[in-house]
């Protein structure tokens, strides 16, 4: 095995990037503890890495930083029937965020962007697979493709999109309404073409999988410490300290990979990164996965559906609130109301979540050290595509942990972007 300088590493947060951060430096033969307030293997575990839609989206390069989105998000804001909504007494304390975000939003930011997620996203299914060997993945991943349904209402995003695409190489298919009734006979016909991306997966149970990568991490010699941690320090070149409320932890190297609660911590690090959160909920219909073979996303109405073991995981909407507001019935009945318009067929739900996206404005992760700790390195801010960026960031968040040298060009998710 390599004589890695490395001698110990704490990682605060067992999410997927935490988890898989720590598998791939366990199997480095560098010892590992990771640190959550909840037990992955327990059924308080609700993270994002818990009840996300489940899509391995390799394809997915655009994100919100792009002009088309910005004229419209004024009308979305003021209708509380749409797909983002906002907390209207959180918005002063999103300021920066805001700032931020506008700066990122024009053209050239908005193919940057889609230039380094394609550099990671294009890595992320092989990740997994390589993961995926090693585990018992039955019952818990399908390979059927990803269905995107629109309207001819906005055609110019759904082409600006499509065309992005295309430049990067991405496959795609493109099909009529006629063709997707052909894959999916159960959906209403409210809609006008579609996309289906071929090659891509999902899951069918997040958590299952999520835990069969913990187990893994456990069996390999990793350890788990059950602590909602208060603050962390690096004290030299060689320690870190984190602290929960009772106890101390001297490691190595740090790792923050605590998803949208990262601020809590990089805060105390002296950086101001304006990580925030966007909001995202989740609804059951048991019994009703048969109902479609695919997760299908309605893009007019910002949500989708997935068929998973749990039954079908209705998905969706942005909600910017903040980590402190309650969960909020408006956004789920809007979920559900837009899972009835696809399959008028539903009818009760259960099991209504919240979940926490964890998301910079220019939406990059931060995958690199502390600017001013270097022994502390950042890994979360992946925002809508999280669950697929899991099983690469593990592998490009180890190698910085291990300095090992890369071909990537991984200074686009460097902190050092927002200083
Ligand atoms: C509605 C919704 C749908 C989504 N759908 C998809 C999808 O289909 N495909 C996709 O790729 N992505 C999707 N995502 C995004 C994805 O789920 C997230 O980006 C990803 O799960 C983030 O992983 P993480 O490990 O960074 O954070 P998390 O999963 O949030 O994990 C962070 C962990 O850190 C712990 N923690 C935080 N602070 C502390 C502390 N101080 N002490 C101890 N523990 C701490 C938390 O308890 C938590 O368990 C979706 C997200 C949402 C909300």
């Amino acid at each position: 095995m390599a004589n890695y300088k490395c001698k110990s590493v704490g990682i605060i947060g067992s999410g997927i990037q935490g988890i898989c951060s720590g598998l791939q430096l366990i199997k480095k033969g560098i010892p590992v503890t990771v640190f959550d307030r909840y037990d992955p293997l327990s059924s308080e575990f609700k993270s994002a890495s818990y009840g996300n839609a489940g899509h391995f989206s390799p394809y997915a390069v655009l994100q919100f930083n792009r002009p088309d989105i910005l004229y419209d998000v004024p009308k979305m804001l003021f209708s509380s029937n749409g797909p983002l909504a906002l907390k209207w007494g959180y918005v002063p304390k999103m300021t920066q965020w805001f700032l931020h975000y506008l700066k990122n939003c024009n053209k050239k930011s908005m193919l940057y962007t889609a230039k380094y997620m394609h550099q990671i996203l294009n890595l992320s299914i092989d990740s997994y697979e390589e993961i995926f060997r090693e585990i018992d993945t039955t019952n818990l991943v399908e390979k059927k493709g990803i269905i995107y349904v629109w309207t001819n209402q906005n055609l110019k995003s759904r082409n600006l999109e499509i065309k992005v695409r295309r430049d990067l190489g991405i496959e795609q298919k493109l099909l009529t309404q006629k063709e997707i009734l052909e894959l999916e006979p159960n959906l209403s016909p409210v809609f006008d073409s579609g996309v289906i991306f071929e090659s891509a997966m999902h899951a069918k149970d997040p958590h299952g999988i999520l835990k069969e990568i913990f187990k893994l991490f456990l069996k390999k010699g990793g350890k788990f410490i059950k602590e909602d941690i208060k603050s962390l320090k690096q004290i030299s070149e060689s320690e870190t300290v984190i602290k929960s409320e009772n106890r101390e932890y001297s490691f190595e190297k740090t790792v923050i990979a605590s998803g949208a609660f990262s601020k809590n911590l990089t805060d105390q690090l002296g950086e101001k990164i304006p990580l925030d959160t966007e909001r995202g909920y989740h609804v059951h219909f048991k019994d009703m996965a048969h109902l479609i073979s695919r997760p299908v996303i309605f893009l007019d109405r910002g949500f989708g559906m997935t068929p998973m073991n749990q039954g079908l995981r209705a998905v969706g909407t942005v909600e910017l609130g903040g980590l402190k507001n309650p969960i909020s019935k408006k956004r789920i009945g809007y979920v559900i109301k837009c899972a009835k318009e696809l399959l008028p067929q539903l009818k009760e739900h259960e099991d209504e979540w919240l979940g926490f996206r964890p998301t910079l404005p220019d939406f990059l992760p931060i995958l690199g050290p502390s600017l001013k700790n270097k022994n502390i390195i950042y890994a979360f801010g992946h925002h809508h595509l999280g669950w697929t960026l899991g099983a690469v960031t593990g592998k490009i968040v180890s190698g910085i942990v291990a300095d090992e040298k890369t071909n990537l060009d991984l200074s686009p998710y460097s902190s050092s972007r927002f200083k």
